[in-house]
């Protein structure tokens, strides 16, 4: 048997010192992850469970670099966060196992047409325009857990042309990557290949045509994107 459509590639991201690509399943992304945030978004931190929301497997951009801006949006905004790459999967996984499925950690950029997600709030219409759109998920070259361990602190920032605009901390973030993983896990059977995008930190803000955006997460690596 072949494919009806041929030349359909499975999206990747390079493993920092080899050879290799982590091959992209399914992006998931959780929603309002540090307080700092949560506030500035209009929320309060303390009485939401997790939530989640996707972006494309083929949004990821390995490595970053120069893209084009966005279409349909006046108001594209940056996120720096701590992505989780899967190595093994599982349903109802423990939070004691879940860091026991994690292939490697990246930092990336969950971009966001922030303009029609705040549509979708007003109408009550899903996010998926706003946050899953061609391109929307930068990332860093995975570390594997053998180079880099489990990050449950370290610093996590975001600059603009060089201003800092986000600045936060892996440790404070109000659902742990296993708490995440193991919640996530009770809805959907993950699965090696799955990314998990862990949330920003406060400072959130818009980019323009022209803009550099660095973003770093310590001992995990570094992402940048330039927007034509
Ligand atoms: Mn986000």
């Amino acid at each position: 048997m072949t494919f009806i459509i041929q030349g359909i590639d499975i999206p990747s991201v390079p493993v920092a010192g080899s050879d290799a690509l982590f091959p992209v399943r399914r992006i998931w992304c959780v929603g309002r992850n540090y307080a700092d945030h949560a506030r500035e978004m209009g929320s309060d931190p303390d009485r939401e469970p997790p939530f989640f929301f996707a972006k494309p497997a083929d949004s990821v951009v390995p490595g970053g670099g120069v893209l084009p801006f966005p279409s349909a949006t006046k108001d594209l905004h940056h996120e720096v966060e701590l992505v989780v790459a899967m190595g093994a999967g599982g349903v109802d996984i423990s939070a004691e196992r879940a860091l026991g499925c994690v292939f490697g950690y990246a930092v990336g950029l969950d971009m966001t047409r922030r303009d029609l997600q705040a549509e979708a709030k007003r109408a009550g219409r899903p996010w998926a325009l706003a946050k899953g759109f061609d391109q929307s998920c930068p990332i860093s070259a995975i570390q594997p857990v053998s180079a880099v361990g489990h990050p449950s602190r370290g610093r996590l920032t975001l600059s603009v042309n060089g201003v800092l605009r986000q600045q936060g901390d892996l440790r404070d973030m109000i659902w742990s990557t296993a708490e995440a993983i193991a919640f996530l896990s009770r809805f959907v059977a993950l699965a090696p290949g799955d990314l998990l995008m862990t949330g920003t930190p406060a400072g959130v803000g818009a980019v323009l045509a022209g803009d550099l955006l660095v973003g770093e997460c310590e001992g995990i690596g570094r992402i940048e994107v330039r927007y034509t």
